[in-house]
């Protein structure tokens, strides 16, 4: 009985512990977070290279909201 409840949990065990590197951060993550983690990991390191590109991106899209709105 011991026996099955300890293969059991070594078994589920096994497969939770399945860890991923992160590719952006030293983190290590389940299988099933690392993917989820990893999105918005890269997002967190791109942020910073991208800001100023997506203040650009922003500026320009609130532009044209506002002209389609000036239209109408
Ligand atoms: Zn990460």
């Amino acid at each position: 009985m011991a026996d099955k409840a300890q293969a059991r949990a070594a078994s589920s065990r096994h497969l939770n512990d399945v860890k991923v590197q992160c590719r952006h951060c030293p983190q290590s993550y389940s299988s099933r977070g690392i993917a989820s983690h990893e999105r918005s990991c890269s997002q967190k390191g791109q942020k910073k290279k991208e800001c100023k590109e997506f203040a650009k991106l922003a500026m320009r899209a609130i532009d044209a909201q506002r002209k389609e709105h000036h239209c109408e």
